[in-house]
Protein backbone atom coordinates (compact mmCIF):
# COMPACT_ATOMS: atom_id res chain seq x y z
CA UNK A 1 0.00 0.00 0.00
CA UNK A 2 0.95 3.59 -0.62
CA UNK A 3 2.38 5.45 2.32
CA UNK A 4 -0.05 7.73 2.78
CA UNK A 5 -2.69 4.62 3.62
CA UNK A 6 -0.04 3.26 5.79
CA UNK A 7 0.52 6.66 8.22
CA UNK A 8 -3.25 5.92 8.81
CA UNK A 9 -3.96 2.52 8.51
CA UNK A 10 -0.73 0.33 9.26
CA UNK A 11 -0.08 -1.38 13.06
CA UNK A 12 -3.15 -2.14 14.06
CA UNK A 13 -5.95 -4.09 12.88
CA UNK A 14 -8.97 -4.77 15.35
CA UNK A 15 -10.80 -7.96 15.03
CA UNK A 16 -14.56 -8.31 15.66
CA UNK A 17 -15.95 -6.26 18.41
CA UNK A 18 -12.55 -4.54 18.91
CA UNK A 19 -12.37 -0.57 19.72
CA UNK A 20 -11.54 1.12 16.08
CA UNK A 21 -8.82 3.41 17.74
CA UNK A 22 -5.95 2.36 18.93
CA UNK A 23 -6.30 1.80 22.39
CA UNK A 24 -3.86 2.91 25.35
CA UNK A 25 -2.74 -0.01 27.32
CA UNK A 26 -1.76 1.90 30.71
CA UNK A 27 -0.39 -1.19 32.17
CA UNK A 28 3.24 -2.33 33.54
CA UNK A 29 2.54 -5.45 33.22
CA UNK A 30 0.60 -8.79 31.43
CA UNK A 31 -1.14 -11.74 33.13
CA UNK A 32 -0.44 -15.75 32.14
CA UNK A 33 -2.66 -18.75 33.10
CA UNK A 34 0.38 -20.98 33.85
CA UNK A 35 4.61 -20.01 35.02
CA UNK A 36 5.13 -22.57 31.70
CA UNK A 37 3.58 -20.34 29.14
CA UNK A 38 5.74 -16.97 31.16
CA UNK A 39 9.02 -19.08 31.02
CA UNK A 40 8.48 -19.03 27.21
CA UNK A 41 8.37 -15.66 27.01
CA UNK A 42 11.68 -15.06 28.74
CA UNK A 43 13.34 -17.62 26.99
CA UNK A 44 12.53 -15.87 24.27
CA UNK A 45 10.11 -18.40 22.40
CA UNK A 46 6.94 -17.04 22.16
CA UNK A 47 5.89 -13.57 21.21
CA UNK A 48 4.11 -11.52 23.89
CA UNK A 49 4.51 -8.62 26.63
CA UNK A 50 6.21 -9.57 30.13
CA UNK A 51 6.71 -5.96 30.98
CA UNK A 52 6.68 -2.55 29.73
CA UNK A 53 10.04 -1.52 29.91
CA UNK A 54 10.13 -4.24 27.19
CA UNK A 55 6.92 -3.82 25.53
CA UNK A 56 3.68 -2.60 25.29
CA UNK A 57 1.01 -3.53 22.89
CA UNK A 58 0.40 -0.01 21.90
CA UNK A 59 3.83 0.85 21.41
CA UNK A 60 4.32 -1.90 19.32
CA UNK A 61 1.14 -1.28 17.05
CA UNK A 62 2.77 2.44 16.63
CA UNK A 63 6.16 0.24 15.70
CA UNK A 64 4.63 -1.17 13.21
CA UNK A 65 3.70 1.54 11.75
CA UNK A 66 6.90 2.96 11.50
CA UNK A 67 8.32 0.04 10.12
CA UNK A 68 5.52 -0.56 7.53
CA UNK A 69 6.10 3.03 6.24
CA UNK A 70 9.99 2.37 5.70
CA UNK A 71 10.15 -0.63 4.90
CA UNK A 72 11.98 -2.09 7.74
CA UNK A 73 11.62 -5.84 9.26
CA UNK A 74 11.23 -4.07 12.76
CA UNK A 75 10.86 -1.45 15.00
CA UNK A 76 11.51 -0.28 18.33
CA UNK A 77 10.42 3.00 19.97
CA UNK A 78 12.56 4.83 22.22
CA UNK A 79 11.93 8.06 25.14
CA UNK A 80 13.74 10.36 22.67
CA UNK A 81 15.91 10.68 19.66
CA UNK A 82 18.62 10.82 21.19
CA UNK A 83 18.05 7.57 22.91
CA UNK A 84 17.41 6.28 19.08
CA UNK A 85 20.92 7.58 18.38
CA UNK A 86 22.63 6.10 21.23
CA UNK A 87 21.24 2.42 21.20
CA UNK A 88 21.47 2.19 17.14
CA UNK A 89 25.75 2.37 17.82
CA UNK A 90 25.77 1.00 21.13
CA UNK A 91 24.40 -2.53 19.91
CA UNK A 92 26.92 -3.24 17.84
CA UNK A 93 29.91 -1.43 19.73
CA UNK A 94 32.11 -1.65 22.24
CA UNK A 95 34.92 -0.09 24.35
CA UNK A 96 37.62 0.17 21.94
CA UNK A 97 35.52 0.20 18.93
CA UNK A 98 34.94 3.10 16.42
CA UNK A 99 32.52 4.24 13.72
CA UNK A 100 32.13 7.24 11.42
CA UNK A 101 29.88 9.75 11.97
CA UNK A 102 29.26 12.43 9.02
CA UNK A 103 30.56 15.79 10.49
CA UNK A 104 26.98 17.78 9.61
CA UNK A 105 24.70 15.74 12.46
CA UNK A 106 22.52 17.56 14.32
CA UNK A 107 24.36 19.02 17.59
CA UNK A 108 23.00 17.02 20.30
CA UNK A 109 23.78 13.64 18.28
CA UNK A 110 27.55 15.50 17.97
CA UNK A 111 27.70 15.66 21.69
CA UNK A 112 26.82 11.96 22.45
CA UNK A 113 29.09 11.09 20.07
CA UNK A 114 32.37 12.95 20.22
CA UNK A 115 32.02 13.23 24.12
CA UNK A 116 29.05 11.30 26.28
CA UNK A 117 30.49 7.81 24.39
CA UNK A 118 33.67 8.99 24.44
CA UNK A 119 33.75 8.30 28.07
CA UNK A 120 32.85 4.75 27.16
CA UNK A 121 35.63 4.44 25.05
CA UNK A 122 33.68 4.38 21.82
CA UNK A 123 35.13 6.54 19.52
CA UNK A 124 33.69 8.58 16.60
CA UNK A 125 35.73 9.73 13.85
CA UNK A 126 34.21 13.00 11.63
CA UNK A 127 33.76 12.02 8.10
CA UNK A 128 32.63 15.51 5.43
CA UNK A 129 31.45 15.28 2.04
CA UNK A 130 34.37 17.27 0.71
CA UNK A 131 36.96 14.55 1.77
CA UNK A 132 38.19 12.23 -1.13
CA UNK A 133 36.79 8.39 -1.24
CA UNK A 134 40.36 7.57 -0.48
CA UNK A 135 40.50 9.86 2.89
CA UNK A 136 37.30 8.63 4.08
CA UNK A 137 38.30 5.12 3.65
CA UNK A 138 41.56 6.06 5.88
CA UNK A 139 39.44 6.55 8.69
CA UNK A 140 38.44 2.59 8.99
CA UNK A 141 40.24 -0.23 10.29
CA UNK A 142 39.86 -3.33 12.18
CA UNK A 143 37.76 -2.11 14.86
CA UNK A 144 35.17 0.56 12.56
CA UNK A 145 31.77 -0.83 13.30
CA UNK A 146 29.41 1.72 11.58
CA UNK A 147 28.44 4.56 9.21
CA UNK A 148 26.33 7.29 10.41
CA UNK A 149 24.80 10.07 8.81
CA UNK A 150 21.58 11.96 8.42
CA UNK A 151 19.45 12.06 5.40
CA UNK A 152 18.68 16.27 5.44
CA UNK A 153 21.19 17.02 8.27
CA UNK A 154 19.88 19.91 11.12
CA UNK A 155 20.74 22.43 10.32
CA UNK A 156 23.10 22.82 7.48
CA UNK A 157 20.32 20.81 5.50
CA UNK A 158 22.72 18.91 3.41
CA UNK A 159 21.37 15.96 1.88
CA UNK A 160 22.97 12.58 2.02
CA UNK A 161 24.81 11.70 -0.39
CA UNK A 162 23.30 7.88 -0.38
CA UNK A 163 25.32 6.09 -2.99
CA UNK A 164 28.55 6.86 -2.22
CA UNK A 165 28.43 6.60 1.45
CA UNK A 166 26.80 3.33 1.37
CA UNK A 167 29.29 2.03 -1.34
CA UNK A 168 32.19 2.98 1.27
CA UNK A 169 30.62 1.55 4.16
CA UNK A 170 29.75 -1.83 2.61
CA UNK A 171 32.95 -2.03 0.47
CA UNK A 172 34.53 -2.24 4.63
CA UNK A 173 31.94 -4.15 5.53
CA UNK A 174 29.83 -1.82 8.10
CA UNK A 175 26.28 -1.06 8.15
CA UNK A 176 25.11 2.21 7.35
CA UNK A 177 22.88 4.31 9.93
CA UNK A 178 21.10 7.32 9.03
CA UNK A 179 18.74 9.29 10.83
CA UNK A 180 15.93 10.14 8.87
CA UNK A 181 14.32 12.58 11.28
CA UNK A 182 13.97 15.76 8.92
CA UNK A 183 12.89 13.67 5.58
CA UNK A 184 10.31 11.06 6.91
CA UNK A 185 9.87 8.26 5.33
CA UNK A 186 7.47 10.30 3.12
CA UNK A 187 10.03 12.49 1.56
CA UNK A 188 13.18 9.44 1.52
CA UNK A 189 13.03 5.80 2.33
CA UNK A 190 16.94 5.19 3.04
CA UNK A 191 16.54 0.95 2.91
CA UNK A 192 15.92 1.79 -0.66
CA UNK A 193 18.85 3.87 -1.35
CA UNK A 194 21.68 1.09 0.79
CA UNK A 195 20.55 2.30 4.36
CA UNK A 196 20.72 -1.00 6.75
CA UNK A 197 18.97 0.80 9.98
CA UNK A 198 17.51 4.08 10.15
CA UNK A 199 16.75 6.19 13.39
CA UNK A 200 14.10 8.92 14.23
CA UNK A 201 13.78 11.70 16.61
CA UNK A 202 9.90 11.57 16.37
CA UNK A 203 9.51 14.65 18.50
CA UNK A 204 9.71 16.66 15.08
CA UNK A 205 7.33 16.40 11.73
CA UNK A 206 6.55 12.60 13.39
CA UNK A 207 4.39 13.74 15.94
CA UNK A 208 4.35 17.04 14.13
CA UNK A 209 2.18 19.06 16.93
CA UNK A 210 5.15 19.35 19.37
CA UNK A 211 3.81 17.68 22.15
CA UNK A 212 5.84 14.32 22.86
CA UNK A 213 9.49 13.53 22.77
CA UNK A 214 10.40 10.27 21.21
CA UNK A 215 12.56 8.30 18.71
CA UNK A 216 12.73 5.24 16.67
CA UNK A 217 14.88 2.77 15.53
CA UNK A 218 14.01 0.53 12.43
CA UNK A 219 15.80 -2.35 11.51
CA UNK A 220 15.81 -2.85 7.55
CA UNK A 221 17.20 -6.66 7.97
CA UNK A 222 19.55 -5.81 5.03
CA UNK A 223 23.08 -6.36 6.10
CA UNK A 224 24.76 -9.72 6.83
CA UNK A 225 26.27 -9.53 10.48
CA UNK A 226 27.82 -12.44 9.69
CA UNK A 227 29.77 -11.69 6.89
CA UNK A 228 32.91 -9.71 8.47
CA UNK A 229 33.32 -11.82 11.39
CA UNK A 230 32.92 -8.02 13.45
CA UNK A 231 29.91 -8.59 15.19
CA UNK A 232 30.24 -11.22 17.72
CA UNK A 233 27.14 -10.05 19.88
CA UNK A 234 24.83 -11.02 17.27
CA UNK A 235 26.71 -14.29 16.19
CA UNK A 236 27.94 -15.64 19.54
CA UNK A 237 25.84 -16.76 22.04
CA UNK A 238 24.43 -13.80 24.59
CA UNK A 239 25.46 -15.19 27.81
CA UNK A 240 22.59 -12.89 29.56
CA UNK A 241 19.48 -14.27 27.74
CA UNK A 242 20.62 -17.72 28.33
CA UNK A 243 23.30 -18.13 25.31
CA UNK A 244 21.03 -16.89 22.86
CA UNK A 245 22.40 -16.31 19.05
CA UNK A 246 20.46 -13.56 18.08
CA UNK A 247 21.75 -14.25 14.04
CA UNK A 248 20.88 -17.52 14.49
CA UNK A 249 17.65 -17.34 16.13
CA UNK A 250 15.99 -14.30 14.52
CA UNK A 251 17.71 -13.74 11.20
CA UNK A 252 17.16 -10.60 8.95
CA UNK A 253 15.55 -9.48 12.35
CA UNK A 254 18.74 -9.92 14.63
CA UNK A 255 19.72 -6.10 14.93
CA UNK A 256 16.28 -5.00 16.51
CA UNK A 257 15.51 -8.02 18.71
CA UNK A 258 19.25 -7.26 20.52
CA UNK A 259 18.26 -4.04 20.76
CA UNK A 260 15.35 -4.52 22.52
CA UNK A 261 15.89 -7.71 24.79
CA UNK A 262 19.16 -6.43 26.05
CA UNK A 263 19.50 -2.96 25.75
CA UNK A 264 15.77 -1.66 26.28
CA UNK A 265 15.69 -3.93 28.85
CA UNK A 266 19.12 -2.76 30.39
CA UNK A 267 18.75 1.13 29.93
CA UNK A 268 15.24 1.26 30.33
CA UNK A 269 14.53 4.24 27.68
CA UNK A 270 11.06 3.29 27.44
CA UNK A 271 8.40 5.24 25.29
CA UNK A 272 5.16 5.53 27.33
CA UNK A 273 1.81 4.03 26.11
CA UNK A 274 0.53 7.43 26.37
CA UNK A 275 2.97 9.14 23.94
CA UNK A 276 2.91 6.14 21.66
CA UNK A 277 -1.12 6.54 21.21
CA UNK A 278 0.25 10.51 20.99
CA UNK A 279 2.44 10.13 18.43
CA UNK A 280 -0.24 7.55 16.57
CA UNK A 281 -2.18 10.79 15.69
CA UNK A 282 0.61 12.52 14.26
CA UNK A 283 1.98 9.89 11.91
CA UNK A 284 -1.97 9.41 10.82
CA UNK A 285 -1.32 12.88 9.05
CA UNK A 286 2.14 12.50 8.25
CA UNK A 287 1.87 12.53 4.61
CA UNK A 288 -0.31 15.44 4.36
CA UNK A 289 1.45 17.89 6.73
CA UNK A 290 4.95 16.94 5.17
CA UNK A 291 3.61 17.87 1.65
CA UNK A 292 2.41 21.11 2.74
CA UNK A 293 5.09 21.59 4.97
CA UNK A 294 7.69 21.42 2.04
CA UNK A 295 5.74 23.32 -0.57
CA UNK A 296 4.90 26.37 2.07
CA UNK A 297 8.91 26.00 2.65
CA UNK A 298 9.51 26.34 -1.15
CA UNK A 299 7.56 29.38 -1.58
CA UNK A 300 8.89 31.19 1.77
CA UNK A 301 12.71 30.19 0.62
CA UNK A 302 11.82 31.68 -2.64
CA UNK A 303 10.27 35.07 -1.24
CA UNK A 304 13.22 35.21 1.14
CA UNK A 305 15.76 34.89 -1.89
CA UNK A 306 14.12 37.83 -3.84
CA UNK A 307 14.83 40.34 -0.80
CA UNK A 308 18.75 40.72 -1.51
CA UNK A 309 18.41 44.07 -0.11
CA UNK A 310 18.55 42.51 3.68
CA UNK A 311 19.00 39.16 2.96
CA UNK A 312 22.66 37.48 2.06
CA UNK A 313 22.44 33.41 1.12
CA UNK A 314 19.03 31.30 1.59
CA UNK A 315 19.67 27.46 2.20
CA UNK A 316 16.75 25.18 1.09
CA UNK A 317 17.57 21.88 -0.80
CA UNK A 318 14.76 22.36 -3.10
CA UNK A 319 16.05 25.36 -4.37
CA UNK A 320 16.76 24.64 -8.08
CA UNK A 321 20.51 26.89 -7.64
CA UNK A 322 20.84 25.11 -4.12
CA UNK A 323 24.37 22.97 -4.09
CA UNK A 324 21.86 20.39 -2.64
CA UNK A 325 19.09 20.45 -5.27
CA UNK A 326 21.03 17.47 -7.85
CA UNK A 327 21.37 15.06 -4.35
CA UNK A 328 17.53 16.27 -3.27
CA UNK A 329 16.21 15.31 -6.94
CA UNK A 330 17.20 12.07 -6.49
CA UNK A 331 16.81 10.84 -3.23
CA UNK A 332 13.84 12.66 -1.72
CA UNK A 333 10.20 12.38 -3.36
CA UNK A 334 9.97 15.30 -5.68
CA UNK A 335 12.96 17.37 -4.62
CA UNK A 336 10.55 17.68 -1.48
CA UNK A 337 12.73 19.20 1.58
CA UNK A 338 10.82 18.98 4.76
CA UNK A 339 9.96 22.25 6.30
CA UNK A 340 13.33 24.21 7.57
CA UNK A 341 14.95 27.16 5.94
CA UNK A 342 17.92 28.81 6.66
CA UNK A 343 19.30 32.25 5.22
CA UNK A 344 21.15 34.86 6.83
CA UNK A 345 20.28 38.00 7.84
CA UNK A 346 22.96 40.84 6.35
CA UNK A 347 22.91 43.25 9.57
CA UNK A 348 24.14 40.33 11.42
CA UNK A 349 23.22 39.64 15.09
CA UNK A 350 21.37 42.47 15.68
CA UNK A 351 19.12 42.44 12.73
CA UNK A 352 18.39 38.87 12.90
CA UNK A 353 17.32 39.39 16.66
CA UNK A 354 15.06 42.53 15.44
CA UNK A 355 13.80 40.40 12.78
CA UNK A 356 12.64 37.58 15.30
CA UNK A 357 10.92 39.97 17.84
CA UNK A 358 9.40 41.89 14.74
CA UNK A 359 7.60 38.26 13.74
CA UNK A 360 4.10 38.03 14.49
CA UNK A 361 2.93 34.70 13.12
CA UNK A 362 5.76 32.95 13.56
CA UNK A 363 6.82 32.32 17.22
CA UNK A 364 10.61 32.20 18.77
CA UNK A 365 11.33 28.70 20.06
CA UNK A 366 13.85 25.99 20.73
CA UNK A 367 12.10 23.53 18.56
CA UNK A 368 11.88 23.03 14.92
CA UNK A 369 9.41 20.78 12.64
CA UNK A 370 6.03 21.38 13.94
CA UNK A 371 3.08 22.53 12.43
CA UNK A 372 3.35 26.09 13.79
CA UNK A 373 5.77 28.36 12.20
CA UNK A 374 9.03 29.19 14.17
CA UNK A 375 12.71 30.54 14.39
CA UNK A 376 15.82 30.50 15.90
CA UNK A 377 18.86 32.33 15.84
CA UNK A 378 21.55 30.47 16.54
CA UNK A 379 23.82 33.50 17.84
CA UNK A 380 21.67 34.77 20.29
CA UNK A 381 20.41 31.77 22.08
CA UNK A 382 22.36 28.09 21.71
CA UNK A 383 25.19 29.58 20.95
CA UNK A 384 24.84 32.87 22.64
CA UNK A 385 28.36 32.50 24.60
CA UNK A 386 30.69 32.75 21.63
CA UNK A 387 31.67 35.89 20.16
CA UNK A 388 31.16 36.81 16.11
CA UNK A 389 34.29 35.72 15.46
CA UNK A 390 33.73 32.32 17.32
CA UNK A 391 30.77 31.96 15.71
CA UNK A 392 32.25 32.22 12.15
CA UNK A 393 34.99 29.86 13.11
CA UNK A 394 32.32 27.50 14.17
CA UNK A 395 30.71 27.82 10.54
CA UNK A 396 27.82 29.55 11.95
CA UNK A 397 27.24 33.22 10.40
CA UNK A 398 26.01 35.36 13.24
CA UNK A 399 23.18 36.81 11.13
CA UNK A 400 21.53 32.88 10.90
CA UNK A 401 18.51 32.02 11.13
CA UNK A 402 16.46 29.02 10.71
CA UNK A 403 13.25 28.86 10.06
CA UNK A 404 10.87 25.94 10.40
CA UNK A 405 7.85 26.55 7.96
CA UNK A 406 4.47 25.26 9.38
CA UNK A 407 1.41 24.63 7.43
CA UNK A 408 -0.33 27.71 8.21
CA UNK A 409 -1.52 29.67 4.57
CA UNK A 410 1.43 30.33 2.84
CA UNK A 411 0.52 33.79 2.03
CA UNK A 412 0.11 34.46 5.58
CA UNK A 413 3.68 33.46 6.64
CA UNK A 414 5.13 35.40 3.95
CA UNK A 415 3.21 38.46 4.87
CA UNK A 416 4.58 37.79 8.78
CA UNK A 417 8.50 37.75 7.44
CA UNK A 418 7.32 40.78 5.15
CA UNK A 419 5.89 42.97 7.66
CA UNK A 420 9.26 41.85 9.96
CA UNK A 421 11.76 42.63 7.68
CA UNK A 422 10.00 46.13 7.27
CA UNK A 423 10.77 46.85 10.70
CA UNK A 424 14.03 46.33 10.29
C1 LIG B 1 15.93 16.65 17.50
C2 LIG B 1 16.80 15.73 16.78
C3 LIG B 1 17.40 14.62 17.42
C4 LIG B 1 17.24 14.36 18.89
O1 LIG B 1 15.94 13.96 19.18
P1 LIG B 1 15.21 14.20 20.58
O2 LIG B 1 13.87 13.58 20.34
O3 LIG B 1 15.17 15.68 20.85
O4 LIG B 1 15.99 13.46 21.62
C5 LIG B 1 18.16 13.76 16.65
N1 LIG B 1 18.36 13.99 15.34
C6 LIG B 1 17.82 15.04 14.69
C7 LIG B 1 18.08 15.23 13.24
C8 LIG B 1 17.02 15.95 15.39
O5 LIG B 1 16.51 17.01 14.73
Amino acid sequence: MDRATLCVQAGYEPQNGEPRVLPIYQSTTYKYSSAKELAALFDLESPGHMYTRISNPTVEAVERKISALEGGVGAMLTSSGQAASFISIFNIASAGDNFIMMGNLYGGTTNLFLVTMKRMGIEARGADPSMSDEEILALFDDRTRAFFGETIANPSLAVFDFDRFSALAHSKGVPLIVDNTFATPILCRPFEHGADIVVHSSTKYMDGHAVVVGGAIVDGGSFDWRAGGKYPELTQPDGSYHGVVYADAFGKAAYITKARTQLMRDLGTTPQPMAAFLLNLGLETLDLRIRRHSSNALRVARYLQGRTDLIGSVSYPGLEDSPEHERALRYLDGGMASGVVSFSMKGGRDAAMRFMDSLRLASIVVHVADARTCVLNPASTTHRQLSDEMLREAGIDPGFVRLSVGIESVDDIIADIEEALSCL
